[in-house]
Formats: C-alpha cells, structure tokens, sequence
C-alpha cells in the first residue's frame, strides 16, 4: 500500500552546517531546514538523490547560529549585486518547497531571525501559494520567487502545484503583506510551440501585477538529470519527451558530478536571445536578474 504524504515526513538532527556559495539565486544557500519534497516535479533535480519523504531539521536552533555565525564573520560577496544591494541572500528552501512544507517548519521563528539581521535576508522558490505568510510581515527581509512556467506544461511536470495565474496573481498580495517578491521562471522546456505559451504567460505577467517597479526575473533553462530520466521512465511519468530530447541536449557533467543534459550552448544561445526578446517586448518593467 502507498504512504500517506503525511507518513513520508519524518523528523531528523541535521548534523552538518555547510553554507554554500549559490551566486545565482542568491549569495548562498544554508544548511537545509527540510530535505526531500512532497510535490513531484518531474525535472526536479534534487529527486535523483531522494525520490519521496522529508527529513524535517529539528535543530533549528544550530542552523540559525550557523547562518548567523556565517552571515557576521565569513560573508564575502562584494554588495551591490544582483541578488540584493547590501543584504547577504541566504536561499532556505534549495532542497525543498519551504513554503509548501509551512506546517512542519518553525517558519516564523526563522522568519523572524532573518527579519531581526542586519546583514542577512532570506530567499525561497515556491510553486505553491503560502497564504498562511499573509499575516506575517517580514518587512522586505524574506524573498518569494514564485516559479513560473506555460500553464499546459505545468500541468504536466509539475503535478499538484498551484495554478499558474495564482502564482502571478499572488504577487501584490505578497509585497502588501512585506514580503520581497521575483517571478522564477525556471525550468525553461523548449518545445514546438514554447514561444506562443511565453508569450500568454507574459501577457498574464503584465495584467496581472501592478508593482511592476518591484518584482524581478530569474530564468533558468532546463538542465536534466540522467538518473530521474530513467526513473521517470520506470514509472511512466508523462512529459519525458519534454525533458530528454537528446537531438537538441548535450551532455554535461555537474559540479557534483550528476549525469546530465541540457540545451546544446550554440542553440541554448539563440534560444536564451529570443526567449528575452519576446519577455522584453511585452515585460520589460520585469528586470531579468539573470538567465542561462
Ligand atoms: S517543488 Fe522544487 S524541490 Fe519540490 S519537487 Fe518541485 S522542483 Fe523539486
């Protein structure tokens, strides 16, 4: 018989306090709060390792003394950059949906510390909408980057997360409750007619989100793991033709050293050119932080 979600969730010390250097999504990414997910993105790159459940830290405690002891004495990334203009970005939600997972954290208690930081601010990518945050006001200190993608390929690869236009639709809701608010546009999956979905979903960005001075861009195109491809395919998830099209792929090798494939660099370079071409024409108010 198949587990409950509920019952995949278990309790764990964490042991090891490695902050890493991101310079992307943000200066770096702390020791995990959760590891594992309870959605199941069928790109998802930390699934190789962990396919189900979540280890939840309940030494919260040590990881906000590390973060701190982190964030006073070994911080180094030169400020302004493109992650904030003096904070130190800490990213708490890189091996999880922090924000999907609320009601197992102590998330106020973290928020808190962050808010309470002089030098440090928190970051998280959801694909869900946490309105329980709502009556929390972080005061700027915690970054939501809600993650975005064409709602039919959403549907997809990413199974029971929130609606695409709730996502977008969640934004001012967000920046009125304190919270800093980007749009993560990631994973970028090239298909027949990715160019027409872009552009729908830029032109709900532009109807839909009055701060337009406020919320930024990351974009990220897809990277696939060798490992979850087999798995995807042992299990019969849909949407592996979207994701391993090897006549477009090439191989790479990860820092970590994951199998995997993502867009041949000469054609990843046209595709990132006309993918911010079209995102520039109809919203150029949303600054791109980065893409590759
Ligand atoms: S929400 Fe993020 S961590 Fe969770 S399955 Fe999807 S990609 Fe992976």
């Amino acid at each position: 018989m198949r587990q409950t979600a509920l019952a995949k969730v278990r309790e764990v010390t964490r042991r090891k306090f490695e902050i890493k250097i991101s310079g992307r999504s943000s200066d770096y990414i702390t020791p995990s709060f959760g590891f594992g997910c309870l959605y199941n993105c069928h790109y998802c790159y930390c699934k190789r390792n962990r396919n189900d459940g979540l280890d939840i830290a309940t030494n919260v405690g040590d990881i906000l003394t590390s973060i701190n002891n982190h964030a006073y004495f070994y911080a180094d990334t030169p400020k302004p950059n493109q992650t904030h203009d003096s904070l130190y970005t800490y990213d708490i939600s890189c091996n999880e949906d922090f924000a999907l997972h609320h009601k197992y954290h102590d998330w106020r208690r973290i928020f808190d510390f962050f808010k309470e930081h002089p030098k440090a601010m928190a970051t998280l990518a959801t694909k869900t909408i946490p309105t329980q945050y709502l009556d929390y006001d972080p005061q700027g200190k915690v970054r939501i980057r809600f993650s975005l993608m064409p709602q039919h390929i959403s549907s997809i690869l990413e199974p029971n997360t929130a609606p695409i236009i709730e996502r977008i639709k969640a934004a001012d809701a967000f920046i009125d409750a304190g919270y800093d608010v980007h749009f993560n546009f990631s994973p970028v999956v090239v298909y027949r007619e990715w160019i027409e979905d872009y552009r729908e979903l830029f032109e709900m960005v532009d109807n839909y989100v009055d701060y337009k001075d406020i919320v930024k861009a990351e974009v990220i195109f897809l990277t696939h793991n060798e490992k979850k491809h087999l798995d995807n395919l042992s299990n019969n998830l849909p949407g592996e033709d979207l994701l391993w099209v090897p006549k477009i792929q090439e191989a790479k090798t990860s820092q970590y050293g994951g199998e995997n494939i993502r867009y041949k660099w000469q054609l990843k370079d046209k595709l990132i050119k006309e993918w911010t071409a079209l995102h520039d024409e109809i919203i150029p108010w949303n600054k791109i932080r980065y893409i590759f």
